[in-house]
């Protein structure tokens, strides 16, 4: 069976645990956590990274950093995984689902103002595939409405807006590090990219149980007390070890998925020409980072043909989120403002295929021949 997706597995991850569990703490911000944030500060020029147990952990700081309450709202698109939504919710805020652009899946920046009300604190852009929003768009309208941004940059490590890297642009930014993303802390894992100075004290207090406890390990107070709402938001030592190992070596990570996306993009643009599947596509500003080869096909029901084609081929592709706005919880916690035009249609013709680190030339080859055979 060729799998939808194999964590990356790159060489030094057991070595770098080892060391982890030879230096006598494995809990958080020890030596490898240190390296991983001074590494993703210095590399996508953000004032302070904080490693979290997930992506998810990230956004729910990210929620409480922004002070919501009752009622305030927050925009983001209803095609994305729940946590970006449900990190909101927590606080009590009302989620206000924008439809997304037909290329991308992405918010779409002409949409937004006209879900802009006196109770709107928050833009969440999600980048889909790794492929940015409009961040000029969407930064130039917080501006104009003092609204905070959040990146939830979950797919998009490495991918840049005009040259910026993702994640540094919002107030905040989130990245996941769970196995299914292009870099893992062995399984799961996160980080909070605080680019706006004014939250990095409470950033760091939120972490660590509302504590104080960073100044106080740094010498900065001699006693460390409760001073802020707070939760447990730090990753074991063990798993920043793993992570290590593959930010070391990021641009082979990162060069290897673009080659493997580009084969994908050559091999099927025949089709394309026939008028048979659309590919992605990155607008002009965006450099992705081939988090995610995404096919679209005529309709559901052919997308049920090709996975049924590709399973009896052992192969699996996946497709991807259910609009949120459309399930229960959706329902109950947000409203959708404006037409659902893109969102829903989109998102069910829509098919990922595998696309992995230690995905082999020989099985991307089965691939694209099994998925040749399906139109020809
Ligand atoms: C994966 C993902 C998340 C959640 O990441 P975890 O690290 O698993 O919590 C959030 N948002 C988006 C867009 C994602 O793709």
């Amino acid at each position: 069976m060729i799998p939808f997706n194999a964590p990356a597995v790159v060489g030094n991850e057991s070595e770098y645990m080892q060391s982890a569990m030879s230096s006598g703490k494995l809990c958080g911000d020890g030596d490898f956590t240190r390296r991983c944030q001074q590494w993703l500060e210095h590399r996508f020029g953000c004032p302070k990274v904080l490693l979290t147990p997930s992506c998810t952990a990230s956004l729910e700081m990210a929620a409480i950093l922004l002070d919501l309450k009752s009622g305030d709202e927050v925009i983001m698109p209803s095609f994305t995984f729940v946590s970006t939504a449900n990190a909101f919710v927590l606080r009590g805020a009302t989620v206000v689902f924008v439809d997304v652009r037909q290329d991308t899946l992405n918010l779409d920046e002409n949409k937004i103002e006209a879900a802009i009300t006196s109770r709107t604190k928050a833009i969440v852009a999600v980048h889909y595939a790794g492929v940015s929003c409009d961040m000029d768009a969407i930064m130039a309208l917080a501006d104009k409405y003092g609204l905070k941004v959040v990146e939830d940059a979950a797919q998009a490590v490495m991918s840049t807006w005009k040259g910026k890297p993702l994640g540094s642009i919002g107030h905040i930014g989130c990245f996941s590090f769970h196995e299914t993303k292009n870099y893992t802390a062995g399984g799961e894992g996160g980080a909070t990219l605080i680019n706006d100075r004014l939250l990095i004290e409470r950033a760091e207090i939120i972490r660590e149980k509302g504590t104080n406890r960073s100044q106080f390990f740094r010498g900065q107070v001699d006693k460390y007390t409760w001073r802020d709402l707070g939760s447990s938001y730090l990753m074991s030592d063990l798993q920043a070890a793993y992570l290590w190992a593959q930010l070391e070596i990021a641009d082979r990570i990162n060069q290897q998925r673009l080659r493997l996306w580009l084969r994908y993009y050559h091999a099927l643009t025949p089709l394309v020409e026939r008028g048979r599947l659309v590919l992605p596509v990155q607008p002009e500003g965006c450099q992705h980072n081939a988090h995610m080869f995404a096919i679209r096909l005529r309709d559901a029901e052919e997308r049920s043909a090709l996975i049924d084609w590709l399973k009896d081929a052992e192969i699996l592709a996946v497709f991807h989120y259910i609009p949120l706005h459309t399930s229960p919880a959706g329902q109950r916690f947000g409203r959708f403002h404006g037409e659902d035009e893109v969102t829903t249609r989109e998102s069910e013709r829509l098919l990922r295929l595998p696309l992995f680190y230690n995905l082999s030339d020989n099985n991307q080859q089965t691939v694209i021949n099994s998925l040749l055979s399906f139109f020809y």
